[in-house]
């Protein structure tokens, strides 16, 4: 089976990637941006969220704090707030607790290098890189559930571990101009190489293995790809959310939350309650429930 790894197939992918990459530009505001911390806040908001669903939070987030400092200094219910619309609070969380360690360790500067960037909460290898890449132009590979896609079908066609996959993504990255290199893979992986791919107009169709070979879908299994997300409705996670959004409104005593979610089971909103409570997310008060300070 054709592997692509320091082959030419490698060095025509590239090239076609790169040739590919200014028709591949999404208007996103955060492309191109300067601001580190700015950067920061969309990768964290796009971890497992739709990219139109991230605009008007991180647009809102930032003109409230437009440095890591600025959001240090909140409380965190104030972060949380900010989070609606967006789901997986625990992020929320995460983020309030790096601005912390960014105003506190690094002087209100986020740091350059992926491995230091790890130091912070909530920060994990793509996270790191997707940072250090857009914002310092570090030659890191970045790896998410779109590269993974065009890595497995375009580089490999078969399933990828781990580390094959950082090997092939390290490889595959140009001398210079990295983060625009990185910006085009996950471009090309978010409007072609898609769970459903769109191979008949995808712009590097004729340096790709799998559309030149054939066979099964490599992408499912492989590294990086993520699953299919658990059903929204009726799960947990909504109804977390339609608890946050509740106490986004005001404090409320435990008899007005139970009245106002009779749709769910009170055996299983207590459960639910106390599971925000322990990820640090609400808070009891003597009188009920309230958002996290
Ligand atoms: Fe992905 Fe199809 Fe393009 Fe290959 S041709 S990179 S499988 S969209």
């Amino acid at each position: 089976m054709a592997t692509a790894s320091g082959s030419d197939d490698c060095v025509t992918f590239r090239r076609a990637l790169r040739r590919a990459a200014p028709g591949l530009q999404r208007p996103l505001p955060w492309i191109g941006h300067a601001d580190p911390w700015a950067i920061l806040v969309s990768e964290v908001m796009l971890q497992q969220t739709q990219t139109s669903r991230v605009v008007s939070p991180w647009t809102r987030f930032l003109q409230t704090f437009p440095t890591a400092n600025d959001c240090a200094d909140a409380p965190l219910s104030r972060v949380l707030q900010l989070w609606e619309g967006l789901g997986y609070h625990r992020r929320a969380k995460a983020l309030h607790a790096a601005a912390t360690r960014i105003r506190d360790d690094f002087a209100g500067e986020l740091p350059r290098e992926a491995s230091t960037l790890r130091l912070l909460p909530g920060v994990g290898e793509y996270t790191a890189n997707a940072v250090a890449s857009f914002a310092f132009g570090q030659r890191v590979a970045v790896i998410d559930t779109n590269v993974g896609r065009v890595l497995a079908r375009a580089l490999a066609n078969r399933s990828l571990t781990q580390s094959e996959a950082r090997v092939m993504a390290r490889q595959l990255l140009p001398a210079s101009n990295v983060a625009m290199f990185n910006q085009a893979l996950l471009d090309l992986g978010s409007q072609f190489c898609r769970s459903v791919p769109v191979c008949a107009t995808c712009p590097v169709q004729q340096h790709c293995a799998w559309f030149r070979e054939g066979g099964d879908d490599p992408a499912p299994n492989s590294a990086g790809v993520s699953r299919a997300q658990s059903k929204f409705e009726g799960s947990n996670r909504q109804v977390r959310g339609q608890i946050l959004g509740l106490l986004r409104e005001r404090p409320l005593s435990n008899q007005r939350l139970f009245k106002s979610m009779t749709q769910v089971e009170e055996g299983r909103l207590a459960q639910i309650i106390e599971g925000l409570i322990t990820d640090g997310l609400i808070e009891r008060t003597t009188r009920g429930l309230k958002l996290a300070s």
